[in-house]
């Protein structure tokens, strides 16, 4: 079975939440003062996650990306990520600021965790405090190492630039994706943060990036799926190490999307800038069948929006933030 949309986009891709919990309080996804997390009761549990994945990858689902909050700090999430790993997912990543990665690297890879993703804002360590209110630095450099020291290298490490917080880090990042043979990506800030400060100001296009990064150390385009988030490119001095762009804001790749989203309270989301979401939790509390959830998520998927709005008129942010969708 596949899972399609009106525009004829084939959906293949799932993030799942697992938890809107967080040991971070990053300046553009968190509020400082973030004690809105849901009831414990509110969130799916590890039995209602698992029967959702297994109803989603029957549908046509082959890759998932566990996300949050931070995933890690969910206990059991090894145990559901060997279950998707039985489940035969073909591409099975995770998403995590790396600050509980270092003792965890092995027994993720051990449970069927293929690739990993690890944010990181700034390479000194007192930005990183003013970004992520944490003085974890070290923790996730740990992380970092850690993961790249096993079968999960390259890592890809994400950063979001934000003007006059990081953006003057750009070639120190490039040189860190040099020497440490690693992807490093840059996602542009879009307007998902709680405490609304988005503008389009502090946003810094994927173009700027390119630029300054090409003017040091040319840059040579590796091609890339049409529904990948990234345009990808090495080094054309051969050096180790890999950019990606990531450019939601600027170059909108919505045309290709393949992507829905389950929060971690059990609401299906089509597009991280949905007006809507779609209760899932509902269904399965109230006992209903798996075939009368497929053809909800049917219904819910042929809906999906064109694109985003970002750049339109009257664009209103969604209420639910990133870090209650899982980015
Ligand atoms: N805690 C995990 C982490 O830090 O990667 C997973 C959840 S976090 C919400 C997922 C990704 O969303 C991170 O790479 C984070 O930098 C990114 N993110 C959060 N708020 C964002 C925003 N307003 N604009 C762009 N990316 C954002």
């Amino acid at each position: 079975m596949t899972l399609f949309d009106k525009f004829g986009r084939q959906i293949t891709d799932l993030r799942i939440s697992v938890t809107d919990r967080c040991n971070f309080r990053c300046v553009y996804c968190r509020s400082a003062d973030p004690e809105n997390y849901r009831e414990h009761d509110e969130i799916l549990s590890w039995k209602e996650l698992e029967r959702l994945a297994r109803i989603f990858v029957g549908l046509g689902i082959r890759k998932v990306r566990i996300t949050g909050g931070e995933p890690l700090v969910r206990e059991g999430v090894e145990k559901f990520i060997a279950y998707l790993a039985g489940l035969g997912v073909h591409d099975l990543s995770m998403t995590t600021n790396g600050h509980l990665l270092a003792e965890r690297c092995q027994t993720l890879l051990a449970d069927g965790l293929h690739r990993i993703n690890i944010s990181l804002d700034s390479l000194d360590s007192i930005r990183f405090e003013k970004i992520t209110r944490t003085r974890s630095y070290d923790a996730v450099m740990r992380g970092i190492d850690a993961a790249q020291s096993t079968r999960f290298a390259p890592v890809k490490v994400n950063a979001v630039l934000v003007r006059g917080f990081n953006e003057d880090e750009v070639e120190a990042f490039a040189a860190f994706a040099r020497e440490r043979g690693l992807i490093m990506r840059f996602i542009e800030f879009m307007p998902l943060d709680a405490d609304r400060h988005w503008s389009r100001e502090l946003m810094v296009p994927a173009a700027e990036v390119y630029e300054r990064i090409h003017a040091q150390w040319p840059l040579v385009q590796i091609p890339h799926e049409k529904s990948e988030t990234a345009r990808k490119y090495r080094f054309a001095d051969g050096a180790p190490g890999e950019i990606g762009l990531i450019a939601p804001v600027t170059q909108a790749f919505c045309g290709h999307c393949s992507r829905i989203r389950l929060t971690a309270d059990g609401k299906l989301r089509t597009c991280l800038f949905s007006k809507d979401d779609h209760d899932l939790k509902i269904l399965l509390r109230a006992g209903s069948p798996d075939e009368e959830i497929v053809e909800y998520v049917r219904g819910v998927v042929n809906d999906k929006e064109k694109g985003h709005r970002i750049n339109e008129p009257g664009f209103v942010p969604p209420s639910r933030t990133m870090v209650f969708i899982g980015g």
